[in-house]
């Protein structure tokens, strides 16, 4: 735990006008339009929510917005795997580095031996990661992960939107290379197009910025429900999940990110980002709108304007 603090009535005074400001960021970005369906959010929304370890919030903007998840996913779902099967057993599998590649690149798989996916937030790893979440059909498996999710969001109902799902396994082509090359690896066992349906129906569960909020509020408590005292995730899978959100949870911007902002962070391609200051304070902000390195512009804009006023950086 650090000395930060939320200090929400402060954020409160600035945090509309600041968040006007930001959304501006969002006529340089682009809306993601490789899974079809995500290319009819609003280029303009932008919102948040902050959410304190006392249960006090403050947001602005579009935070009633419902948008999917995308790769904040992978954390939780990389939490859940290290649940079912142990540090060991996962690390077997993926790796602990940075690619400094595209997220969905196939590149290293080839070029460094033996083939594994170098983390699990890169689509490589998050699809081997799907497949090592325990139950006896991918149904039960995909249950168990929005149940996962579900209890993490205190209790949010949360759900798959199908639309997205199933726009996503329609085009899902390069996953689809991914996936088989990984099995040519042995890295990944058992049917490609069932482990796909795991990944992208774990990308496609749906939330808001609140919900965001309340997720991250559990990583800034060390895996104990600040407002429940209850514990959900064990303490050390929280460090590794809040490792790899600093070293590789902002793509290709994640140095730029703990430099600017100092703050473990997770995007989507639907311009969410999850966020938290450990001990402190939980945040969710959605702005579809993306930037040349796939994070939401105006989201980042805004998220490393407040930690710096604040003086939230980890660092
Ligand atoms: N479902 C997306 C994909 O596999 C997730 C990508 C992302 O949000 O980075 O392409």
């Amino acid at each position: 735990m650090t000395n930060k603090e939320a200090r929400l009535e402060e954020v409160r005074q600035f945090l509309p006008q600041w968040l006007e400001e930001s959304r501006k960021e969002a006529a340089s970005g682009e809306v993601a339009s490789y899974i079809p369906e995500l290319s009819k959010a609003s280029h303009t929304a932008l919102g948040i929510h902050l959410l304190d370890i006392q249960g006090d919030s403050a947001s602005a903007g579009d935070c009633g917005m419902s948008f999917t998840l995308q790769s904040i996913s992978k954390v939780f779902t990389l939490i859940l795997a290290l649940i079912d099967n142990g540090e060991d057993a996962v690390f077997e599998r993926v790796g602990m580095e940075p690619t400094g590649d595209n997220f969905n690149s196939m590149l290293k798989l080839e070029l460094v031996r033996p083939g594994i996916p170098f983390n699990p937030l890169i689509n490589a790893g998050a699809i081997t990661i799907s497949s090592m979440i325990k139950g006896a059909t991918p149904e039960e498996k995909s249950a168990r992960i929005l149940d996962f999710f579900r209890r993490l969001s205190g209790g949010s109902p949360l759900k798959v939107n199908e639309a997205v799902y199933r726009s996503e396994f329609e085009t899902g082509n390069l996953n689809r290379s991914i996936a088989y090359f990984l099995v040519e690896n042995g890295v990944l066992n058992g049917s490609v197009e069932e482990v796909l349906s795991i990944y992208f129906r774990h990308c496609s569960i749906e939330a808001t910025c609140r919900d965001l909020a309340r997720m991250a509020l559990i990583l800034a408590g060390d895996g104990t429900d600040p407002l429940s005292g209850e514990n959900l995730i064990p303490r050390r899978y929280v460090q590794i999940a809040k490792t790899f959100m600093i070293t590789c949870g902002m793509y290709n911007a994640s140095g730029e990110f703990a430099i600017k902002a100092g703050l473990p962070a997770k995007s989507g391609v639907s311009g969410g980002i999850l966020t938290f200051v450990p001990g402190a304070l939980g945040i969710g902000v959605v702005g579809p709108a993306l930037n040349a390195k796939g994070n939401s512009s105006a989201g980042v804009h805004l998220i490393e304007r407040l930690s710096q006023r604040m003086d939230w950086s980890l660092f």
